[in-house]
């Protein structure tokens, strides 16, 4: 398929990004590409999509990650997997001699094996500079889901209308299901057999980098998991702490032991933050340097820091976000810069993902999670108009008006960076406004 052409296609079939902010990928597409890089590396504590949809779409999505590589003209498609996914490793094995292109790379299982920047590192050794994106040193990188969605797209002209979810945590019965985009979490958690406390938290995305959410939000094509976590553990403390005590822990506890710098993996690859430089001239009021306030843009806000490698406690993560959302919203932009020499002792400091799941204390919900489709018999949707990065849809659709599953039902404007949205169930549009549509369907 021709560029352009598929560029289109993957513009009108909604598909984004599913493992993380959601940017459009057709907007990813490039001739410059030299390597796509499949990202199977499932990032966060918990999240079991990615492995699965690997051994039961092998060839969906082996197939839609040649037809990348060819439509860009890249060199090569890597499929990097985490050493520990073992049945994933056995499927890619058994398929992939048939593409000529692709190659398995295995990944140690380390967090965040699936950061861009060190993912790339880890399959290529290239180096994706400071301040700059993945293309400029020729490697696009894809999630697995999206690639199966690309797939369905080009060989079956199938719209993005559903999303698979890890429900995890206390739940009756763990689950990763394929659901209707814009079903409620609560429907979710239902699917899952329903709370196993009364005393919880529910966190939409990964313990890492996910957010509190309420048992009303609803599914988006970026959700990948929902996790019902305890109260006590520290995921949900640390999210519960405000800035202002942030700030004094930090005045009276940090003792610039620079563990926090030592483990950070985007200071391992040379980058210049410095989380240790930055919690002493924030706890001390330091502005003369202004060096560790601009390097926070360089922070991927992983969460290492404040979740794993801080012995005080203390949150760098939380206040480098604060600050760095603070600088964008004044319109300063990061500044590119190259990277210095990569850490020689990189390898040693490494996070193994299972210390970081028991110092999480979620060792006991790392469970089986399996496969389970739940597409039909919603009542009910909720499609929020913006559902990624980039330009929300308007909505082309009126209450009263009967939709089909697949149906447009919001675009982009004109020339603005986003893709289509669709109707995920058949009915009737009861609701439209300015942030979301809702569609009634007829069956329970
Ligand atoms: S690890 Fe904690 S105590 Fe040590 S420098 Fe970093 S923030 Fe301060
Ligand atoms: S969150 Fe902390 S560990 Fe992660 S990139 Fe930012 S400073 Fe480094």
């Amino acid at each position: 398929m021709e560029m352009l052409e598929l560029k289109k296609a993957l513009f009108e079939g909604g598909v984004v990004g599913a493992g993380g902010a959601g940017f459009p990928t057709y907007a990813k597409l490039s001739d410059q590409a030299e390597t796509i890089i499949l990202n199977c590396a499932e990032c966060e504590p918990l999240i079991k999509v990615d492995r699965q949809l690997m051994t039961d779409y092998v060839d969906e999505i082996l197939s839609g990650m040649q037809m990348l590589v060819d439509t860009m003209g890249a060199n090569e498609g890597i499929i990097a997997i985490k050493k520990s996914y073992l049945s994933s490793i056995e499927a890619v094995k058994s398929s992939i001699e048939n593409y000529k292109k692709l190659r398995l790379h295995i990944l140690p299982d380390i967090y965040p094996a699936g950061d861009e920047v060190v993912l790339i590192y880890e399959t290529t050794k290239k180096i994706v500079e400071q301040g700059k994106i993945p293309i400029t040193v020729g490697c696009v990188v894809v999630n697995v889901e999206t690639v199966l969605n690309v797939y369905k797209k080009v060989t079956k002209d199938e719209n993005v209308t559903t999303k698979f979810v890890t429900v995890a945590g206390l739940v009756k019965n763990p689950i990763t299901a394929l659901v209707p985009i814009g079903i409620t979490v609560k429907k979710l958690i239902d699917m899952a057999g329903g709370f196993l406390e009364e005393d919880f938290i529910v966190i939409m995305g990964g313990p890492m980098t996910g957010k509190i959410c309420s048992v009303f939000d609803v599914v988006t094509k970026t959700t990948k998991a929902i996790l019902v976590l305890p109260t006590s553990c520290p995921p949900v403390t640390k999210r519960q702490s405000t800035t202002k005590s942030n700030l004094k822990a930090a005045m009276s506890a940090c003792s610039q032991c620079s563990m926090c710098t030592s483990l950070c993996p985007r200071n391992l690859l040379g980058a210049s933050i410095k989380p240790h430089e930055f919690m002493r001239a924030i706890a001390n009021g330091i502005t003369y340097n202004v060096e560790p306030f601009m390097n926070t843009f360089y922070c991927v806000s992983c969460g290492l820091c404040e979740m794993y490698s801080c012995h005080q406690g203390l949150s760098p993560r939380r206040l480098l976000d604060e600050y760095k959302n603070g600088l964008r919203a004044k319109g300063v932009k990061p500044m590119q810069k190259p990277n210095g020499p990569v850490n020689r002792l990189r390898e040693e400091r490494k996070v193994p993902e299972h210390r970081l799941i028991n110092r999480l204390g979620l060792a006991k919900f790392d469970v089986a999670a399996p496969l389970v489709t739940c597409e039909t018999g919603m009542k009910e949707v909720k499609l929020l108009l913006r559902q990624s990065l980039g330009a929300p849809c308007k909505a082309c659709v009126k209450v009263q008006d009967k939709v089909l599953k697949g149906q447009i039902i919001g675009m982009p404007e004109d020339g603005a960076l986003g893709v289509c949205l669709h109707a995920s169930i058949s009915g009737t549009i009861t609701t439209v406004n300015d942030n979301f549509i809702i569609i009634v369907s007829g069956d329970e």
